[in-house]
């Protein structure tokens, strides 16, 4: 381990993602847009945008512009990411990559996007996107890539890994497949044993320990000894969307504390319709008794008594389906699922900020899981 010590683990404190649009170019399966297609009488206008920019200007959040794929309504992205970073917040732009070209990186750069996060599942697509990489990071943008690790892709790490630096990406995401509310997409999550020996796998792989690209990683479940002793300003959260700290927002103005709305997302406000309701809901913290729950009471067992109904309160609405609990969740061998959004350093990067753990280090605790 290192010893700088970072606030949280997962980047920002505050993160906003703005929905712009359901259209995309692709069909990836574990994907929240085709869970949520919008009603196509709602767009985002320059009205919207200023009005919701004001707030989450006023309430310190960062923003990501994604979708869908935001690049299919370029015009509308830009003058969205202009209008956030005159305000100064700092802005991000989450693509698959497919139509990103220079005229475009330019484009986003003029536009004061700090960061493109494209979405990298393949060697393929790393080849297909490498140039853009370099593009942007000549242009001064920090350039990243995000990859859901399954079975089929671990082997090309290493080679994705050379791309990336190669063409001095700034980091590289790595995500567990998070399984949607379908039967179908649940069977293709990979169970707990299975994502660990990914996640030890991963760090083997040629060139990611000691990269000099910062890598973060999606632990997903924890060993709650672990998780438990970690100093309180250390702690991974449970769900960012109870404490505002992850906020989604559409175009007809429903703003959730995750990305599912047609599904199990709970809303917390209309910045259009009922503003002062939603600005005082930003402060709040949103109780179990707010969130669908499902059938079936919380257990309440583990290290500390109380941390099922007082902590955990059953995990992830999004993988929850019917269940009171996340099905991630694997207390019979001590591991305990955390939001998505935190993330652990594999490695820390040109910024040489914040710790690493090494997954060999926080999984070996619990031996082997069944
Ligand atoms: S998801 Fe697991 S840790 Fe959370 S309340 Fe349910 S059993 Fe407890
Ligand atoms: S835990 Fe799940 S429901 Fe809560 S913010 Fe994270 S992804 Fe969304």
């Amino acid at each position: 381990m290192t010893a700088v010590m970072p606030r949280r683990h997962g980047g920002s404190a505050r993160l906003a993602t703005i929905f712009l649009t359901s259209d995309c170019n692709m069909h990836c399966s574990y994907c929240y847009a085709l869970e949520n297609k919008f009603d196509s009488s709602t767009s985002w206008n320059t009205d919207s945008f200023e009005s919701i920019l004001d707030l989450l200007a006023e309430n310190s959040y960062q923003l990501s512009i994604g979708g869908g794929e935001p690049l299919t309504h370029p015009d509308l992205a830009y003058a969205l990411a202009e209008k956030s970073s005159k305000r100064k917040i700092k802005t991000a732009l989450l693509t698959n990559g497919v139509l990103l070209n220079e005229s475009l990186l330019i484009k986003a750069k003029k536009a004061g996007i700090q960061w493109i996060q494209i979405s990298m599942d393949s060697l393929e697509q790393a080849k297909r996107c490498a140039a853009a990489i370099k593009i942007g990071h000549e242009l001064g943008i920090r350039m990243a890539a995000g990859t859901v690790m399954i079975e089929e892709n671990i082997k090309a790490l290493g080679d994705i890994h050379n791309i990336l630096i190669e063409n001095n990406a700034f980091g590289w995401r790595i995500f567990r497949m998070t399984p949607l509310g379908s039967q179908q997409n649940l069977s293709e999550g990979s169970g707990s044993k299975q994502w660990i020996d990914l996640l030890l796998r991963m760090e083997e792989s040629p060139g990611l320990k000691g990269s000099p690209m910062q890598i973060r990683y999606e632990p997903s479940i924890l060993p709650i000894e672990w998780l438990v002793s970690l100093p309180s300003e250390m702690k991974l959260e449970i769900c960012g969307g109870r404490t505002s700290r992850r906020i989604f927002i559409y175009p007809d103005g429903k703003v959730y504390a995750c990305g599912l709305p047609s599904q199990r997302g709970k809303q917390i406000g209309n910045f259009l319709k009922n503003r002062d309701q939603f600005i005082s809901s930003l402060s709040k913290k949103h109780t179990i008794s707010q969130w669908p729950s499902g059938s079936g009471s919380l257990p309440d067992r583990l290290v500390d008594k109380n941390y099922c109904t007082r902590t955990c309160m059953g995990g992830c609405t999004q993988v929850r389906g019917k269940l009171a609990c996340d099905i991630r969740c694997d207390y019979k061998n001590r591991l305990v699922p955390v939001c998505c959004f935190e993330k652990l350093q594999l490695s820390r990067g040109p910024d040489r900020q914040g710790l690493i753990f090494y997954p060999s280090e926080i999984y070996n605790s619990i031996g082997s899981p069944t």
